[in-house]
């Protein structure tokens, strides 16, 4: 058996999601006439109450289309030092759109009201860039799939008023902070002008962001994605995957969340684990004690058939997801404790 614990990327479409892409309708979507690609933007633009939604093929390419959206070159965007946009875009901030970030110290990927207000340039001293845009992400990838209460975000939304500012959301996994919080989707749009939706993490799609926005900055987006290389024909077959995974793999992200929170108590009695980051979704990161060769530890873990993710530094990351079953959970539970068994 391999236990593929590394990404809830690693997930393939049921016998079910198959059936929708096998069956769904398509035409040329730059012409915007593929049928399933206008059911699923329509369907997640009402979701989240905006006016305009757009799929593209990869987070990243929304994120980096919904900041070229908000700013000009030369700006400067706010964002939490451990933000995707910043780390895991391949630079894509200053390559697409001229950009550079001001990064601020925040708590497990987020950030705070306070932190934005300290971080904007003062608009009239032209020596430093112009701020123009803060992103924020939920859940935070490399913070550990920590969700933040809409409160703080409300009060960030604020800040952005006072000053101007466009308010962006990488919502790779704002599916997960949705059920793990209880919250509602519409008061995400409320606050935010753009959003990105990914589709292929915990809700289990092969590809496919959508980014929802309001109507005046979504104007120019499909230029922009034409830009990037992301103007696509008949990509209903993802698209229709990727509705398929909003409509039957949303609730169940519970489950995953369930499974992380137990994997978790697990770890918590494990010799060789150092100590447990605090987790909320479907992301648990702990740090192997000081003593343990992370590589043996890996090797081990390999031979079980179990894969997870080394971040180095003794930092371990593993993540539930729709192809880890109830099965896989139970073997994992009873047989980690053999990655180190000398200790
Ligand atoms: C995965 C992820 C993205 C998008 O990644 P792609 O691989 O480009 O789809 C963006 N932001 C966060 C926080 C992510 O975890």
């Amino acid at each position: 058996m391999q236990i593929d614990l590394r990404s809830d990327t690693v997930t393939r479409p049921t016998p079910a999601m198959m059936d929708a892409i096998i069956n769904a309708k398509v035409g040329d979507d730059v012409y915007k006439e593929d049928p399933s690609v206008n059911a699923l933007e329509a369907y997640v633009a009402q979701l989240f109450g905006k006016a305009s939604a757009l799929y593209f093929p990869t987070g990243s390419m929304a994120n980096q289309a919904a900041i070229k959206l908000h700013t000009q070159p030369g700006e400067q965007l706010i964002c939490d030092k451990w933000g995707h946009v910043y780390n895991y875009e391949g630079g894509g901030v200053s390559f697409n759109s001229g950009v550079s970030c001001k990064l601020v110290d925040g708590n497990r990927g987020k950030i705070t009201a306070n932190l934005v207000e300290s971080a904007i340039n003062p608009p009239d001293f032209y020596h430093s860039p112009k701020t123009s845009l803060v992103c924020v992400e939920n859940t935070t990838n490399k913070g550990g799939g920590a969700c933040y209460e809409i409160e703080e975000l409300k009060l960030i939304y604020d800040v952005c008023q006072k000053h101007g500012l466009g308010f962006h959301l990488d919502g790779a996994r704002i599916a997960n902070a949705l059920v793990a919080k209880k919250q509602d989707p519409k008061e995400f749009g409320k606050l935010f002008g753009t959003i990105s939706i990914c589709l292929s993490k915990g809700l289990g799609a092969p590809m496919g962001t959508v980014l929802v926005g309001n109507e005046a900055l979504m104007q120019n987006a499909m230029r922009v994605r034409k830009v990037l290389g992301g103007g696509m024909r008949q990509v209903g077959f993802m698209a229709a995957a990727g509705l398929f995974a909003l409509q039957n793999h949303f609730e169940r992200l519970e489950d995953d969340h369930e499974k992380a929170t137990e994997l978790v108590k697990m770890l918590d009695q494990q010799k060789f684990v150092e100590k447990v980051e605090k987790q909320e979704t479907n992301i648990v990161i702990f740090y192997l004690n000081e003593e343990v060769n992370a590589q043996k530890f890996m090797h081990n873990l390999n031979e079980l058939g179990i894969r997870i993710s080394d971040m180095g530094e003794g930092k371990m990351r593993l993540v539930t997801h729709l192809d880890y079953t109830d099965e896989m959970h139970d073997f994992v539970l009873n047989n980690f404790k053999k990655a180190y068994p000398t200790f």
